[in-house]
């Protein structure tokens, strides 16, 4: 994708006196583990640092967005319900697993994997009500995608986000009629847990150098969902399809981001290293371009159909 002259990076707002780094609360630096907190995006009713900053990006939403944010909360009162008394036996878990991935791709998923909640995608204070996570990602339309940073692509990736979102939770219904309790997490309301983790471990998919996640078939061009249980179901594992081998060499994302907020190497987050963007520089931006997003389109990943050879050229490489 080739990226038109973005907004520049003269803000019209902003704070008279700066909150918290947002990068310390992420813990960029800190080399002990520790659970994530909330810094943005959060409906918990906490009062966060970066709050005003989160108001002011809801206040300036496009109606499009609007729209799909409004109906996305509606369709999420349903995220949980009561569970049918006959409980379905689970002998064979590994067809259950199975199962329940043809059914998530029956309602409409172009990714699922299933792993266990850890510590690691669980929020500071916050308890999981399930032991197993059912990750499932949708891709976004290219052609809207391709418009970023506009309110045009913002409006597709809460189309998105609300139609992964009804995904999880007729997913969630299915389980909780086979006597099973779920409970699905779309993208307004995930404020116990962290996608990509799951994500990671549940085999959708690489960290890249941008932050976000990287799939083999849609790049990073696609939402994320989830479903918690109990139901018995085998897990998947995490997959190696050559992020790293690409990232260490690839710059892209690092020039396009237009307040370089891309860490060049992986950094300490929590006592892991990883790939790492600088909060403090994405979200301003972020909230003056209607959620950005040049970093995840501009990736050569995200190029149609481009993963599955990128992928199988870097492993080769390698070998
Ligand atoms: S643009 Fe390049 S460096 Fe950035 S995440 Fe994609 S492959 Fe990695
Ligand atoms: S979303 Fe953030 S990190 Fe990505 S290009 Fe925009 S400002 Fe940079």
């Amino acid at each position: 994708m080739k990226l038109d002259s973005p907004p520049d990076t003269n803000y019209a707002f902003g704070y008279r006196t700066p909150p918290e780094s947002g990068s310390a609360i992420n813990g960029h630096g800190e080399t002990t583990k520790r659970r994530a907190r909330h810094v943005f995006h959060n409906a918990t009713g906490e009062k966060l640092s970066w709050e005003a900053m989160d108001d002011f990006f809801s206040y300036i939403n496009a109606w499009g967005v609007v729209r799909h944010i409004l109906a996305n909360t509606w369709q999420l009162r349903r995220q949980d319900g009561p569970v049918a008394s006959a409980k379905k036996d689970v002998i064979d878990p590994a067809a259950m697993a199975e199962a329940i991935k043809d059914k998530a791709r029956e309602l409409g998923a172009g990714l699922v994997g299933i792993t266990g909640v850890t510590e690691g995608a669980l929020y500071e204070g916050c308890e999981a009500p399930h032991a197993t996570a059912i990750c499932i990602g949708l891709p976004m339309i290219r052609e809207e995608m391709e418009h970023v940073p506009h309110e045009r692509a913002a409006v597709e990736v809460m189309r998105a986000y609300r139609v992964v979102s009804r995904i999880a939770i007729e997913l969630s219904e299915h389980i909780r009629a086979l006597g099973w309790p779920a409970k699905a997490y779309g993208n307004p309301n995930s404020t116990e847990i962290l996608h990509i983790p799951l994500a990671i471990n549940a085999g959708l998919g690489e960290l890249g150098k941008h932050g976000s996640m990287i799939s083999k078939e849609y790049g990073s061009n696609f939402r994320l969902a989830a479903v918690l249980t109990d139901l018995p179901l085998a897990y998947d594992e995490p997959v190696d399809i050559g992020v790293d081998d690409l990232c260490l060499t690839c710059r892209r994302c690092v020039i396009d981001c237009p307040p370089d907020a891309i860490h060049e190497t992986k950094q300490w987050v929590r006592g892991e290293q990883k790939w790492y963007v600088d909060f403090d520089e994405c979200i301003p931006y972020f909230v003056k371009t209607f959620g950005c997003a040049i970093c995840i389109e501009v990736c050569p990943w995200s190029e149609p159909e481009r993963g599955p050879g990128l992928s199988e050229t870097l492993l080769a490489k390698r070998r």
